[in-house]
């Protein structure tokens, strides 16, 4: 039985076709669920973009997205815990549940990690701009009706936010700069504030950037490319940040965190930075004692996640800049690369 489905196909870069594909299986402990919205995340538009994202490079077309709210449309054989019908979010890193870091509560370093809508594995996991997409059971997250679709679809991304903002343990009353201004980093910011941090301080080279996050509550902006910076960080923060969650992803704001923490303080990871090593100014790692850590998607933030959102603790709204529909998944990526006009793009994939 070959029962079709619509989906977003990446063929290579710049280009996406919608088309007809198989719907995929639904396995034992699996679960059949029906994409309603979907969000375009970097790492899609890297594949977009480039045909590739860092090291992944697809062995086949496939279909991109993680970032979503589904509908439960067919439940594999022993799944009990959820109904069909029941409006989830999706944890979309399938890790394997049973190693060392499964058990110890870092599922995020599990080796066998399957990631939805990737070229991580060979050949790659289709994702989330598709009708239809299968996930392990234990993957679903319900949501209550407080969080609609749009929402719903920010709960993977925001998870990446809360994930980075306690690798850096407790921040309340401190110093914390956030570098980049893209939605990750703006969630950073967010959270950071709402856990206690201030003031929160977030830099972007991009004049428009630094103005959206203002408007979302960041006590301070700056521009990293001013020649009188250490003198602004001297004013606000001594002798540095408390803090630095590096959400740019560019190598030179990271070259810039060290000299921006104080001694003693943290640099927290969170943008990919390319391919290729960078240097790194160990010294001063050294000899001011800088915790130097980083954060990789998500632990078992989501449940986290859907609470703080729902109880207007974090208000993502103001993030999602345009819904496009799937006819033109395309354009909603063309749309999002616009780094200066979009923030979160979304893709309305199905309706109830
Ligand atoms: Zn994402
Ligand atoms: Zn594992």
């Amino acid at each position: 039985m070959n029962v079709i489905m619509r989906a977003a196909v990446l063929h290579g870069a710049k280009n996406i076709k919608i088309e007809s594909a198989a719907r995929p299986e639904v396995k034992s402990g699996m679960v059949m669920l029906r994409v309603r919205r979907a969000g375009v995340c970097g790492s899609d538009l890297h594949y977009f973009e480039h045909g590739y994202c860092a090291a992944f490079v697809p062995t086949r077309p496939f279909i991109l997205g993680h970032e979503f709210t589904a509908e439960v449309a067919e439940l594999g054989e022993g799944v009990a815990n959820l109904k069909v019908g029941a409006r989830v979010t999706v944890n979309p890193a399938r890790s394997c549940g049973f190693c060392g870091y499964c058990k110890a509560g870092r599922p995020n370093l599990c080796r066998q990690i399957i990631m939805l809508g990737s070229a991580s594995t060979k050949p790659p996991t289709d994702g989330a701009f598709a009708e239809y997409v299968t996930v392990r059971a234990d993957q679903c997250h319900t949501l209550p009706p407080a969080l609609d679709d749009s929402l719903g679809a920010m709960m993977e991304p925001f998870a990446v936010a809360l994930h980075a903002v306690k690798r850096a343990g407790s921040i309340a009353g401190k110093r914390a700069l956030v570098t980049g201004g893209g939605p990750i980093g703006l969630m950073v910011a967010m959270t950071a504030r709402t856990f206690g941090a201030f003031p929160v301080t977030l830099s972007d080279l991009v004049p428009s950037r630094r103005e959206t996050a203002q408007k979302l509550g960041v006590d301070i902006t700056l521009d990293p490319s001013v020649k009188n910076l250490p003198e602004q960080v001297q004013e606000i923060a001594g002798d540095g940040f408390d803090v630095v969650f590096e959400a740019s992803g560019a190598p030179p704001a990271l070259r810039q965190a060290f000299d921006l923490v104080r001694p003693g303080g943290t640099i927290v990871q969170i943008g990919t930075l390319g391919t290729e090593d960078i240097p790194l100014p160990a010294n001063l790692l050294m000899n001011r004692e800088i915790n130097f850590m980083g954060s990789m998607r998500y632990g078992d933030v989501f449940d986290d996640a859907i609470r703080l959102v729902s109880a207007s603790r974090i208000n993502l709204r103001p993030l999602i800049t345009g819904v496009l529909p799937f006819a033109d998944a395309g354009e909603a990526l063309r749309l999002a690369a616009d780094k200066s006009q979009a923030l979160k793009v979304q893709i309305q994939i199905t309706k109830e």
